[in-house]
């Protein structure tokens, strides 16, 4: 008989992000009849890491950040996970994010486990210098923790290619040789792999695309609205039009557009390389972020941050299938109402698992000296993750539980036999 342990959040905050991992998991335990001990090891971190990060700003003053590095798990191998700037980056955040890695990388079955990391700051008001400084001393904070066998960081939220050079960069100094390794997500010229920029968007319409095939339709003309227009968001909405979709609404931070004739996203991307942001493009009418969530169309494509569907607007979303390419978009309890509404939800931590996969790619690459070309990396993206859709399909189908359900079933029953296997120690 599995123990849950639930008594022990008293007060339950639907927009905690641990807590909403731990939720799911305990749900997944009771189904599965895990081992107690098994069970309770998941539903902690192995490892918190939190450093300070002094950073001499251009004016002269020090300024000192806070950051985290967090090991979720690592039975089945080294732990990987994204690196995160922002200011509402927080402990239960950080771990959440860890816990999703470990679950994303067993869906998935590629051999890591899952770690994050973040640093409490806002990109947009540093300046390139300081966001050099203060990436090079998180570096070097965190260079005794991590290794190309131990711990590989890879970006996420305002972190990208150039962050990981950096980060590559201190962390081969600091060690008196080049080690590409160490990290995923870099420029190409530094060891990065063709594909892996645009891998987490592309693993968002491939399994939009392995969607309707399950559902017996074609992708072919399907609308789409895209929360957050990043690196996840723009991808995701210039491979949909690959596949003949029509972007028809997409925001970031500073707000939303909608076309109902179509968004084209090429010259999204240029609009928001020159303006910094899509919200002021011309051929689109402004609406609120609320509104695109809940507009009638039929892919929802979240792909900013956590807890962008709650209980506040759950039954207000009209989408068909909601792809989360964000990590943690959906609450717990939302996603209860989207099944109950039978809207067809892929849930992040297999939609959104082109990213690491193809870092597990760039990472094999690094191990053996190899470049793979492009077609070959994204071949072997489809096969991975169709046959992950695949399974959690099954899974679904068979058990007749919602989707996201089924994927930690898939993700949680893997974890569980690595820690099976290898036992207590002592
Ligand atoms: P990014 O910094 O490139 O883009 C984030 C975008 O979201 C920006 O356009 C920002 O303006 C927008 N945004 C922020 N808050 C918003 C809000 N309230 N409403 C609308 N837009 C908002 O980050 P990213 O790498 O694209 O990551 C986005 C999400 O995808 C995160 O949850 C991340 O953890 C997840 N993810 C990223 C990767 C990856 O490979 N980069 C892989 C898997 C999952």
């Amino acid at each position: 008989m599995s123990h849950t342990k639930k008594e022990n959040i008293v007060i339950r905050n639907e927009l905690d992000p641990y807590e909403n991992n731990v939720r799911i998991l305990d749900g997944v335990a009771e189904i599965l009849q895990l081992n107690t001990h098994i069970h309770e090891r998941l539903r902690k971190c192995k490892r918190i890491l939190q450093v300070s990060i002094p950073v001499e700003m251009d004016d002269g003053r020090v300024n000192v950040f806070d950051g985290y590095r967090i090991w979720h798990n690592d039975w089945r191998g080294p732990t990987k996970g994204g690196i995160r700037f922002h200011p509402s980056v927080h402990m239960s955040e950080v771990k959440a994010l860890a816990a999703w890695m470990t679950w994303k990388c067993a869906v998935v079955d590629i051999p890591y486990g899952g770690a994050k990391g973040g640093v409490v700051c806002n990109p947009p008001e540093l300046s390139k210098r300081e966001l050099e400084s203060l990436t090079r001393r998180f570096a070097f904070e965190l260079a005794p923790f991590i290794g190309v066998n131990i711990d590989i960081p890879a970006p996420d939220v305002f972190t990208d290619a150039q962050t990981m050079a950096w980060f590559m960069d201190t962390y081969s100094i600091l060690h008196g040789y080049t080690v590409p390794g160490v990290v995923t997500g870099k420029p190409i010229n530094l060891g990065g792999s063709e594909g892996r920029e645009e891998a987490t968007g592309r693993g968002v319409i491939i399994c939009v695309n392995e969607a309707y095939k399950f559902l017996g339709k074609s992708i072919e003309g399907k609308t789409l609205a895209v929360q957050g227009f990043g690196n996840v968001g723009s991808w995701t909405a210039l491979v949909a039009k690959e596949y003949g979709m029509k972007t028809v609404a997409a925001s970031d931070v500073f707000g939303a557009i909608y076309n109902k004739k179509g968004l084209d996203p090429a010259n999204l991307v240029r609009h928001a390389k020159s303006f910094g942001t899509i919200s002021t493009y011309p051929e689109a009418e402004k609406i609120s972020n609320d509104e695109l969530l809940q507009l009638d169309v039929d892919v929802l494509a979240p792909c900013a941050l956590e807890n962008q569907i709650t209980m506040r607007n759950a039954a207000k979303i009209r989408a068909k299938v909601i792809a989360e390419g964000a990590n943690g978009p959906t609450t717990p309890d939302a996603d209860k109402v989207l099944f109950e509404n039978g809207i067809f939800v892929i849930p992040d931590i297999l939609c959104n698992a082109g990213g690491v996969t193809v870092s597990y790619f760039e990472w094999v690459q690094n191990q053996y000296n190899l470049r793979w070309t492009r077609e070959n990396v994204i071949s072997e993206l489809e096969r991975h993750l169709k046959t992950a859709f695949a399974k959690v399909a099954v899974e679904a189908k068979t058990r007749k539980v919602a989707n996201r359900t089924a994927a930690y079933i898939v993700a949680v029953s893997r974890v569980a036999e690595a820690g099976k296997n290898r036992g207590l120690f002592p």
